[in-house]
């Protein structure tokens, strides 16, 4: 069969699932010379076997409002490979979750937890629920009702859910509140938990620093660093607000966050009381990047994104496909050297493509951000272990790990003097998955 065959196969069963099928694509292209050289793999249908999920779960979710008016969303549960270890992966809350979404970054997860080198299956799972606006009353009652199902298919060694776009500390509490009720059991069954009852220190910083540690990886292949690097990061959540640490304290300048309404410009850098700021208005007033603007006057761009401003390094740490050609092309123009994705799949094929072309050092979301997962990996062991690791031991952790990602990338991605991450992230994440699969037989 022939690479086009193949893709075609998979889009005639996964009709209106664009991003899923994206993400397979760039997959499968960069593995199918691997799956070619190698009959076993071909023998026993490996390809065949990974782009389909073990198992599909979708629920309903009601809840009562604040008004007392009943409401209804949708819950997901994508349990895609367990080759490596238990399901793992986040849940996100968001009113553009849908399956097709969700099967994408399942997908992507059994890779990046691959190359984590931590015994980890992939898996996804959500909601089409909207935290924004609510209050903590309708979250904590949508997160009950939400476990009230989800329950039944998760545990310890089973699938462990941790935090994603919409569902961070306060989240994972409600939810790890309603497990422990219905189960009577005080168990690691999600990861990203609070300080005071399993949660590991450094979890919440882990993505956004990670991203940070392998940008600085593929710096040091010229001979670079973040010192006096200005640096345009997207997003203001979870991970864009770490990353801005972990570059300030690597001597870059960090001059832009964004959110869902537009972008902030600060030529003097996001640091300091300015961070302490951001990190206030996400975390705790939950308010708009825009305020940030309005306090300390600088430009605010309504419905913009910030790949147009001149900068040395680019975090993309928002959303899916918030990187087209257009601004690719604009990043490399302006001198841009060098794009680790805290987010999953933030460049679109056609931005990725230019990245390539034009050989700067391009990080892979599955590669720079699985940072997040291996620190989660590393909080499932201090459960188990009923032991708690310092700060500088997660973190030296973190980094040893995230420096040998880069290590696999580099072993599978080396073309001449140029490195193409993205192969080598796909490569060396599948082999591991497909042999693990081949001394498990057909099942
Ligand atoms: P958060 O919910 O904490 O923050 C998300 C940020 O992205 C917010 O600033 C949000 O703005 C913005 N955003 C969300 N959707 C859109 C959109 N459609 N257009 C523009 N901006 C948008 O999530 P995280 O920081 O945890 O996640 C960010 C990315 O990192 C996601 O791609 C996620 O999958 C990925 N990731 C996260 C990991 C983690 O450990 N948290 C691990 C690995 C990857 P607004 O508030 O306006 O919605």
């Amino acid at each position: 069969m022939k690479l086009d065959e193949f893709m075609a196969k998979v889009k005639s069963k996964n009709l209106a699932q664009p991003e899923f099928l994206q993400a397979v694509e760039e997959v499968v292209e960069s593995i199918w010379p691997v799956v070619e050289e190698n009959p076993r793999f071909k023998e026993a249908k490996i390809l065949e076997r990974i782009v389909e999920p073990e198992r599909v779960i979708m629920f309903r979710v009601p809840w009562v409002d604040d008004q007392g008016e009943v409401q209804v969303n949708r819950g997901y549960r994508i349990e895609f490979n367990s080759a490596l270890g238990p399901y793992k992966g986040g849940l996100r809350f968001h009113p553009t979750v849908t399956l097709g979404i969700l099967k994408f970054l399942g997908f992507e997860q059994i890779f990046k937890n691959s190359l984590t080198t931590l015994p980890m299956g992939g898996g996804k799972g959500g909601s089409d629920f909207d935290p924004k606006g609510k209050s903590d009353n309708e979250v904590m009652r949508f997160c009950q009702a939400f476990m009230s199902e989800l329950f039944r298919h998760i545990g310890p060694n089973t699938d462990v859910p941790a935090g994603d776009i919409g569902v961070g500390g306060r989240e994972i509490g409600y939810m790890f509140g309603m497990y422990k009720k219905i189960k009577n059991e005080f168990t690691g069954v999600l990861t990203g938990k609070g300080r005071n009852w399993g949660g590991s220190l450094i979890r919440p910083e882990a993505t956004g620093y990670g991203a940070v540690f392998f940008a600085e990886e593929m710096l040091k292949t010229k001979g670079e660093s973040f010192q006096g690097k200005t640096v345009v990061i997207s997003g203001s959540g979870n991970v864009a607000q770490y990353a801005t640490e972990k570059v300030n304290q690597l001597g870059g300048k960090v001059v832009t966050l964004s959110d869902s309404s537009g972008y902030i410009y600060d030529p003097d850098g996001i640091k300091g009381e300015k961070w302490e700021f951001v990190m206030h208005l996400k975390n705790v007033r939950r308010g708009r990047i825009k305020e940030y603007a309005e306090k300390y006057h600088v430009k605010y761009v309504e419905g913009g994104r910030p790949w147009d401003i001149k900068c040395d390094v680019a975090l993309p740490c928002a959303t899916q496909n918030e990187l087209n050609d257009d601004e690719a092309n604009t990043l490399v123009k302006n001198g841009c050297i060098c794009v680790s994705e805290g987010a999953n799949m933030p460049s679109t094929p056609e931005a990725v493509k230019i990245f390539l072309e034009n050989k700067i050092l391009y990080g892979p979301g599955k590669a720079a951000n699985a940072g997040g997962v291996a620190t989660s990996g590393l909080e499932m062991s201090q459960n188990s272990l009923r032991f708690n690791w310092s700060r500088e031991e997660v973190e030296e952790k973190l980094h040893d790990i995230m420096i040998n990602i880069h290590k696999q990338c580099v072993k599978y991605g080396k073309e001449g003097d140029f490195v193409n991450y993205v192969k080598g992230a796909n490569v060396a994440g599948f082999i591991k998955v497909a042999e693990a699969m081949l001394d498990h037989g057909v099942v």
